[in-house]
């Protein structure tokens, strides 16, 4: 008898946290789905490392985690950090 109710809690446990995380997914995936038409709208801008000026993510170069507005900016970021 005791048995029977352990299972039938650990069910009950089980059915809840999978219930809870279903919950959290769809969540997510809303979140998710509204968030995508207003990147598209704004063009996500990022900022250059080397002279500050913000650009364009698409426009931009990204090089060990850091945005650069153009090559050249890139590289002599890369030439700085070496010294
Ligand atoms: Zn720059």
């Amino acid at each position: 008898m005791n048995l029977l109710l352990i299972r039938l809690l650990i069910f009950a446990v089980l059915f809840f946290a999978g219930l809870k995380l279903y919950r959290m997914y769809l969540e997510w995936q809303q979140s998710r789905s509204s968030e995508q038409p207003e990147s598209q709208e704004s063009a996500p801008m990022v900022r250059c490392q080397w002279c500050n000026v913000h650009c364009p993510e698409e426009d931009a170069l990204r090089e060990q985690g850091e945005w650069f507005c153009s090559a050249e900016h890139r590289d002599r970021y890369i030439e700085e950090r070496k010294r």
